[in-house]
């Protein structure tokens, strides 16, 4: 049997097993044309069907209204933080931004570049170890959006509910949440996220936009920066990353073999459970990072509370084939990653090693 590892990468990250096999075995021989799917025509009738299957698969599997567009872009979350100021902020409008984090930060920066942005919410202060309450969040009816992080990759927090902004589109970075529980998608404007949490591997970007918006964007912007160009050629506007494209169909198969996403879900929950169990009870050995109203089930974020310890755990846990817990080099302590593909075994695995390494050493 094939050995894998206990991988708590925060992005890339795990992927399922069932799909990294089914991909190597179609890997040189792709529905008996001799090829793999990287090897085709983006034009290809085989290629058609794997790329128009994952567009609807998603459609269906998030439950997205017929007035949304689904398009599969490149250029990462990253693009999107330029892209959505860039088509969607005009002179005389402002955006407003809910800052939880770093990558809040990094989409704002971007904002201000091409007009006004400003802070709706911070929780800087609290070292963003929290979401902001809904009612601290400040927007005017005349914004041209708000934005939001819906789960942040860095410090382990997550929205567990999400704005009413009424006319305002409400657009979300997703990137380490997206298909990790049931959303109402007709409450967002925008939904962008990276692939390489939940969906697969790194260069596909989804983005799901309400068709109404695309009518108002920006026109006197480069053509490849438009949605429309992508919404008007069926994510085929110039050549899509194609092989991350047919693993992110495979992807969505798979959740849809887990039972949807009520049971990724409830999955999820319990993953993180077992985790976020062992800090709680271990007398201040361990201490969560987030508050726990804001506890991400996607990234436990850490510290084992002596500094030299913490070092040694870390040591430990990587000598003992864990893979990925130290936090992000911006902030340090440890971080689990405990994705959709993550297993639940993995995460027991971690919780036993915790409670061990804790006895071991109190
Ligand atoms: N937003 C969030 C929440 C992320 O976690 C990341 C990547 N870790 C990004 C944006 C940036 O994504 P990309 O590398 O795809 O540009």
């Amino acid at each position: 049997t094939t050995k894998r590892a206990y991988n708590f990468n925060a992005g890339p990250s795990a992927l399922p097993l069932e799909v990294l096999q089914k991909a190597q075995e179609e890997l040189v021989d792709y529905n008996n044309t001799g090829m793999s799917i990287m090897e085709m025509s983006h034009r290809s009738k085989d290629y058609e069907t794997v790329h128009n299957e994952a567009l609807s698969r998603l459609k269906t599997l998030y439950a997205i209204p017929d007035n949304y567009e689904v398009l599969f872009l490149q250029g990462g979350a990253s693009l999107q933080f330029t892209m959505v100021p860039m088509n969607f902020l005009s002179e005389g409008k402002k955006a407003s931004y809910v800052m939880t984090g770093s990558w809040s930060e990094k989409a704002f920066k971007e904002a201000k570049l091409f007009g006004q942005a400003v802070e709706a919410a911070s929780t800087k202060e609290n070292k963003y170890r929290n979401i902001p309450t809904l009612n601290e969040i400040q927007f005017d009816e005349n914004d041209a959006y708000v934005h939001i992080t819906s789960n942040n990759t860095i410090y382990g927090t997550q929205w567990k509910e999400f704005p009413e902004t009424g006319e305002v589109p409400l657009i979300a970075d997703m990137s380490s949440d997206i298909l990790s529980k049931e959303v109402d998608v007709s409450k967002f404007g925008i939904i962008y996220a990276g692939a390489q949490k939940n969906l697969g591997p790194s260069g596909v970007t989804v983005v799901i936009i309400r068709k109404d918006l695309l009518e108002k964007a920006n026109t006197t912007i480069p053509t490849i920066l438009k949605y429309t160009t992508h919404a008007d050629n069926n994510s085929l506007y110039n050549t899509p990353p194609t092989f991350g494209i047919y693993m992110l169909g495979e992807v969505l198969k798979w959740v849809e073999a887990q039972g949807g996403l009520k049971a990724i879900e409830k999955n999820n929950d319990e993953k993180a459970k077992v985790i976020y169990d062992v800090i709680d009870q271990s007398n201040g050995f361990y201490k969560g990072h987030a508050t726990l109203e804001s506890r991400s089930l996607m990234n436990i974020t850490f510290r084992v509370t002596d500094e030299e310890l913490e070092k040694q755990f870390l040591a430990e846990a990587k000598e003992a084939g864990f893979i990925g817990l130290n936090g992000h080099r911006s902030v340090g302590g440890c971080r689990a990653s405990a994705y959709n593909a993550v297993p639940f075994e993995t995460c027991q695995a971690l919780a036993d090693f915790m409670v061990e390494f804790q006895n071991k050493h109190s």
